[in-house]
């Protein structure tokens, strides 16, 4: 089994943006209350005195949309600053970062991960949604401030829907060829987007990498993450390509993490939520910090060894919930 060293840590369950694959606009999500975000403290404690103890030594803050977060700056610094932490990083719309960029880098942050599904900005309104000025520009003056500030390799996820944006897959992945970025595609997963899934379907990682082999030619890249991704590199580009494939394929015998949501509930696992833990209830009643570590130790220790298949989960989108309520 993995060693389980890496905590998606989500500061938020709320978003700007209603991508149409993660909070479509109506679906009616159930936010949890301000007073139940962990605070900035209860997020340092529960590292220092229970996560880190047991080994997590990388960390990545997400949400919702974790740069609406008010004290998103003074968390990076906590984490930053704790002397085991070997990894911080986040993953956002970007939409806030062209003024945060700095901040966060002068905070300790250093890796950063962004969506970006489109680099037709009309086409990118239709899928995160809003009204008015388009959202694109924002996001991309984000991704240039990130670039200015020194983050590097910058990662850009994007999610390839059928009859959406599967069309810009190659100018997408040229973003790779001139800079040293990290363009990332995920197949697109029936959680928590209704109909979508059903009406559009998926593409998988296999056929993206054909397209663009028939354009460019691809290699397996030399450079491994640690993460799920199956990383390529288009010859002779500065950046490379990431694949992650949980449709078309399982990487539970990869998996090195556990997810904390904005309310402190700690998952064992993105699919089954056997066995997980309300840590904020058990802090906020004074429970002692060695309790809460045994308890976090006992679901390490049982964390499911399944085989899950996200595919073989159905595809009714019936998973009561969005990957912005997980912690994606
Ligand atoms: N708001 C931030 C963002 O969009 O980067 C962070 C949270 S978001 C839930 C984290 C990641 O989950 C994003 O890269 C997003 O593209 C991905 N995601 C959300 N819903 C998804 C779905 N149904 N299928 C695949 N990826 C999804
Ligand atoms: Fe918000 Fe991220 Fe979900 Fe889009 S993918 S709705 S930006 S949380």
């Amino acid at each position: 089994m993995n060693r389980i060293d890496y905590l998606r840590i989500s500061l938020i369950d709320r978003c700007n943006f209603q991508c149409q694959y993660c909070m479509p606009e109506g679906s009616e999500i159930e936010y949890v209350l301000r007073q139940n975000w962990l605070t900035r403290d209860e997020i340092r404690v529960l590292l220092q005195e229970v996560f880190i103890p047991l080994g997590f030594t990388r960390f990545r803050l997400t949400g919702g949309e974790p740069l609406l977060r008010p004290d998103v700056v003074e968390i990076v610094q906590d984490i930053a600053t704790l002397p085991q932490t070997e990894d911080l990083a986040m993953t956002t719309n970007a939409f806030r970062l062209a003024t945060l960029a700095q901040p966060l880098w002068d905070a300790g942050l250093r890796r950063i991960n962004i969506s970006l599904d489109s680099l037709d900005p009309q086409i990118f309104q239709e899928i995160v949604g809003g009204k008015g000025r388009l959202r694109w520009h924002e996001v991309w003056a984000g991704i240039q401030a990130a670039h200015q500030v020194g983050f590097s390799p910058l990662k850009l996820n994007v999610v390839v829907i059928p009859g959406v944006n599967d069309h810009e897959v190659l100018d997408l992945a040229a973003l790779s060829l001139e800079r040293e970025w990290h363009v990332r595609f995920i197949e697109f997963m029936p959680i928590g987007n209704g109909d979508l899934f059903q009406n559009r379907g998926w593409v998988s990682s296999e056929e993206l990498r054909q397209r663009i082999r028939d354009r460019w030619g691809l290699a397996e890249s030399t450079v491994r993450g640690n993460g799920p991704a199956d990383v390529f590199q288009i010859p002779g580009a500065k950046g490379t390509l990431g694949f992650i494939s949980q449709m078309s394929e399982c990487f539970c015998d990869r998996c090195n993490r556990m997810r904390l949501s904005a309310d402190g509930w700690l998952r064992p696992c993105l699919l089954n939520e056997t066995g997980q833990i309300d840590l904020r209830t058990l802090l906020r009643d004074g429970k002692p910090l060695t309790y809460l570590r045994d308890q976090v130790a006992e679901l390490l220790a049982a964390k499911p060894e399944i085989n899950y298949k996200m595919r073989d989960s159905g595809t009714t989108g019936a998973y009561s919930r969005t990957m912005s309520q997980i912690g994606g």
